[in-house]
C-alpha cells in the first residue's frame, strides 16, 4: 500500500491526510472546496510547527511530510490511482453513497474503499458500490494526530482479508485499532453518547447542575472532560443526530434523545463551534452557562 487518496479535507481529513504523509504515504486529499483544501494545508503545517517545536518531530520530517501531499478538487482523478480512499466528507447519507459510487467507478479494482463515518451504516455505503467485500469503516478519533484510536468496522459483506490489512496499516502509522461489526454508533458512539444523553437528562430534571455534573464524572470517574464540556465539543447538532441514528436502528427508548437537547439545537445552541452549548465560548474562554431547567 503506497498511494493513499483521503475525501474531505475538514476536521477530520485534514488529521488523517497528516497521519497517513508522516508515515511515508504518498496522499492526495480531495475536497469539492478549494478554499476548504488551501486551510487544511495550513492547518497540516501548523500543527507540523507544533510537533517539530515540542521536538517529536525534525525540519526535514516536517519537509518530507508536506512533500507527501497532493491536492485535488476532482473526485475521479483523486482515486486513479488510489490503493487505499478515506472518505471523511460531510456526515450526510446522499454525499456519501454519491462519493461512493463515484470512487467504485474510478478507483483501481483492487483498492479498499474506507469511510470515517461516525454513525452512517457501512453495510448500506458498500451497497452502492460493486465491491462490497472492499469496503470498510475507519473511525478515526478527533484530533486525529494526537488520538490513538481506530474503530475498524467490518460490513456485513466486508472480507476477513480486507480487515486484517486495515487492521495492519492502523497499527503502522501508530494507532491502535479496535475491531468492531456494523451496528448503530459501533462500539465507541454507542456507549459515549447514551452517557452524555444521560448527564443532559440529569441537568434537564434539576438533578444537579451543568458544574456539579461534569465535576462528579471528571474527579469520581477520572475522565478528562465532564460529559455536558464533551457535548459541547463534540457539537450538541452532531449528539442529536447521532441519537437519532442509535434511536432509529435500535428502536429502543433509552436512545430517545433528551428535550433540553432537542430545543437548544432547535435554538442554535450547538456547543463550542457556535459560541454557546452548557457553557459559553464567547470570550475566548470556557464559562459556565446555568441552563434555563436549572435556574
Ligand atoms: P467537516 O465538515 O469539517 O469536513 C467535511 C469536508 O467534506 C468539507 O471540507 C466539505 O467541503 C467536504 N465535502 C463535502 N462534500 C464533498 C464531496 N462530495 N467531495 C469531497 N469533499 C466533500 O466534517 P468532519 O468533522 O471532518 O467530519 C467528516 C467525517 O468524519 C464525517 O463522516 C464525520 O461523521 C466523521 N467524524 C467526525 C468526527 C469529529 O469529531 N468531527 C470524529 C469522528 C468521525
Amino acid at each position: 500500500m503506497k498511494n493513499i487518496t483521503v475525501i474531505g479535507a475538514g476536521t477530520m481529513g485534514n488529521g488523517i491526510a497528516h497521519v497517513f504523509a508522516m508515515n511515508g504515504y504518498q496522499v492526495t486529499l480531495v475536497d469539492i472546496a478549494q478554499a476548504a483544501l488551501d486551510k487544511a494545508l495550513a492547518t497540516i503545517e501548523k500543527n507540523l510547527d507544533r510537533m517539530l517545536k515540542k521536538e517529536r518531530i525534525t525540519a526535514a520530517d516536517k519537509d518530507a511530510t508536506l512533500a507527501n501531499i497532493n491536492t485535488n478538487t476532482d473526485l475521479a482523478k483523486g482515486v486513479a490511482n488510489a490503493d487505499l480512499v478515506v472518505e471523511a466528507a460531510t456526515e450526510n447519507v446522499d454525499i456519501k453513497l454519491k462519493i461512493f459510487q463515484t470512487i467504485d467507478e474510478n478507483a483501481p479494482a483492487d483498492a479498499i474503499l474506507a469511510s470515517n463515518t461516525s454513525s452512517i451504516s457501512i453495510t448500506k455505503i458498500a451497497a452502492a458500490t460493486k465491491r462490497a467485500t472492499q469496503v470498510i469503516g475507519m473511525h478515526f478519533m478527533n484530533p486525529v494526530p494526537v488520538m490513538k484510536l481506530v474503530e475498524v468496522i467490518r460490513g456485513y459483506a466486508t472480507s476477513d482479508e480486507v480487515t486484517k490489512t486495515i487492521m495492519e496499516l492502523s497499527k503502522k502509522i501508530g494507532k491502535v485499532p479496535t475491531e468492531a461489526n456494523d451496528y448503530p454508533g459501533f462500539v465507541a458512539n454507542r456507549i459515549l453518547l447514551p452517557m452524555i444523553n444521560e448527564a443532559i437528562y440529569t441537568l434537564h430534571e434539576g438533578v444537579a447542575g451543568v458544574a456539579e455534573i461534569d465535576t462528579v464524572m471528571k474527579l469520581g470517574m477520572a475522565h478528562p472532560m465532564g460529559p455536558l464540556q464533551l457535548a459541547d465539543f463534540i457539537g450538541l447538532d452532531v449528539c442529536l443526530s447521532i441519537l437519532h441514528v442509535l434511536h432509529d436502528g435500535f428502536g429502543q427508548p433509552k436512545y430517545a434523545p433528551c428535550p433540553l437537547l432537542v430545543n437548544m439545537v432547535t435554538a442554535g445552541k450547538m456547543g463550542r463551534k457556535s459560541g454557546e452549548g452548557f457553557y459559553s465560548y464567547s470570550h475566548g474562554t470556557k464559562e459556565l452557562i446555568v441552563a434555563d431547567a436549572f435556574k
